[in-house]
């Protein structure tokens, strides 16, 4: 924590990569307005966060007092439930095969916002303004954010956490190129007779795939990505016959199944914006990256776009949003955000594609991954932290050559 005081930053928005970005960014002892409505009470979707994300939200204090409402994901599995010609065999991640005891943690999205907000009630280092921006006006050295309720807040920069259809990202002029799938996401959770060992599925149907991640004791979400037209089908089922559909998908893997009483439907895109930042705008979480849910992907990529940007503001404590910060932010986040976009698209695309080549592709793919130890080492390393399978690969080397 820095004694110097540091120019004011601005965060508009309070989804999780919001109120992530706010408090971290207090913690290294700026000053920060945030922007945006309460935090919210009725998402029902779990949020199956990596390693490298928990040890982050361990140091703000956000995971030992929740720790009981988490479940570890020790075991990650794929299985190929198309009934095409091309099929791949199941694959199956150990977190033991890389030495770790889990890969990460999957928490319930109330769960994780309540103790963010929590935290940013008690950091004197954040003013919480419950509204929304309605105008961003720019000047040479500020940017000032013009609020419903008449009043307005400065700063030196502005961190974009206002989601998929950020408004900031618009004022500060970056374009972004969208996408609308013909795919929603049904979202629920479920009890379960048969236990599920900390394992996660995710079955790759033609229409998506569909995706069971373990809670305590014997429950767990789902994720089931399908047409809109199919998602209300099943949406508008009674609990029986819901839990009789998921647990068939589920080839009765965790014995009988019974739905819990809330479902809730997320249509489906990805968008790419041109930047990550620009005229004191930096972009994060979903502002900056929209892609389908395969893999648990999306907050894990956030909460990075955060660490990248503390560490670059922390050395532009003058002025953090000057054109060199930005500069800076949009090159170290383009890598990173780029591969974790393309391929999530690409094996969504490959999911639903007819034609038999993209079809070879994914299956060939899954069934060296599943056939190659080395590999899929190296593609879980690499799934926790980007850089660091290969980082591996090349210390292994080192290693042998040394020897
Ligand atoms: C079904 C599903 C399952 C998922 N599972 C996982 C998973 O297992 N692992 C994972 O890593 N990711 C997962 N994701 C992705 C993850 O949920 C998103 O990355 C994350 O929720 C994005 O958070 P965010 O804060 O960027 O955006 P949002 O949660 O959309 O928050 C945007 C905020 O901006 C506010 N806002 C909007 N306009 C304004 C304005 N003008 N002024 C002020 N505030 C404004 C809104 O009120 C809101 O608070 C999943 C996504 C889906 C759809």
């Amino acid at each position: 924590m820095s004694n110097k005081t540091q120019p004011r930053i601005l965060v508009a928005g309070t989804g999780p990569a919001g109120l992530i970005a706010a408090l971290a960014l207090a913690r290294a002892g700026f000053g920060i307005t945030l922007i945006g409505p309460e935090v919210r009470k009725d998402d029902r979707r779990t949020t199956a966060l990596m390693m490298p994300a928990i040890q982050f939200l361990d140091g703000l204090g956000i995971i030992e007092p929740i720790r009981t409402k988490t479940a570890p994901l020790r075991v990650m599995r794929i299985v190929d439930a198309t009934k095409r010609l091309i099929r791949s065999p199941v694959v199956t991640f150990r977190a033991s095969e890389i030495g770790g005891q889990a890969f990460g943690l999957n928490i319930p999205n109330g769960v994780l916002n309540d103790a963010l907000e929590v935290s940013i009630n008690a950091e004197p280092g954040v003013e919480w303004r419950k509204t929304l921006v309605t105008r961003w006006e720019f000047a040479d050295d500020t940017i000032t954010a013009v609020l419903e309720d008449g009043s307005s807040a400065t700063g030196s920069l502005a961190v974009a956490a206002d989601g998929r259809a950020s408004t900031a990202r618009e004022a500060a002029g970056i374009t972004t190129t969208t996408h609308r799938y013909e795919q929603a996401a049904l979202v629920l959770t479920f009890s379960h007779s048969r236990g599920h060992a900390d394992t996660s599925t995710e079955f790759h149907t033609e229409t998506g795939p569909f995706t069971q991640v373990p809670l305590p004791g014997d429950r767990s979400s789902l994720v089931w990505v399908a047409t809109p037209a199919e998602v209300d089908e099943l949406a508008a089922l009674d609990e029986a016959e819901l839990s009789r559909r998921v647990e068939d998908r589920m080839q009765s893997m965790l014995g009988r199944v019974a739905v819990e009483p809330g479902r809730q439907i997320y249509p489906l895109s990805a968008g790419l914006p041109a930047r990550f930042a620009q005229n004191r705008v930096a972009l994060i979480g979903e502002a900056a990256h929209i892609f389908p849910p395969i893999g648990a992907q999306g907050l894990n990529l956030g909460i990075r776009d955060v660490q990248e940007l503390i560490d670059i503001v922390s050395k532009n404590t003058d002025d953090p949003g000057s054109k060199a910060a930005l500069a800076a932010y949009d090159r170290r986040r383009r890598p990173d955000i780029f591969a974790r976009t393309g391929a999530v698209n690409l094996l969504n695309l490959s999911l639903l594609s007819n034609v038999i080549p993209a079809q070879l592709a994914r299956s060939a793919g899954l069934t060296v991954l599943g056939g190659f130890a080395p590999l899929r080492a190296l593609f879980m390393r690499e799934g926790l932290r980007p850089g660091s399978g290969l980082r591996s690969v090349f210390s292994d080397l080192r290693e042998q050559i040394r020897r």
